[in-house]
């Protein structure tokens, strides 16, 4: 069975090609896609989720805007 991820084109630096690997025994990705995404876990695990700064929090849309200068 092939992986299932995809790879950055090196033709075109929007594009996505399949990834041509092997899935490792027990896996739906390649090794090399699986330590990818260990180190992406792993990072997030290290240092914390990053906040969006576009989502706003519950607290902050029930305060109408300007109240806390009151
Ligand atoms: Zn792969």
């Amino acid at each position: 069975m092939r992986c299932l991820a995809y790879r950055a084109s090196r033709k075109c630096s929007n594009a996505w090609t399949a990834c041509k690997n092997r899935a490792e025994k027990n896996s739906t990705f390649c090794q090399s896609h699986i330590r990818m995404i260990c180190g992406v876990y792993l990072g997030l695990c290290v240092h914390g989720f990053p906040e969006r700064k576009d989502v706003r929090r519950p607290e902050e849309s029930a305060t109408p805007a300007g109240s806390k200068q009151q």
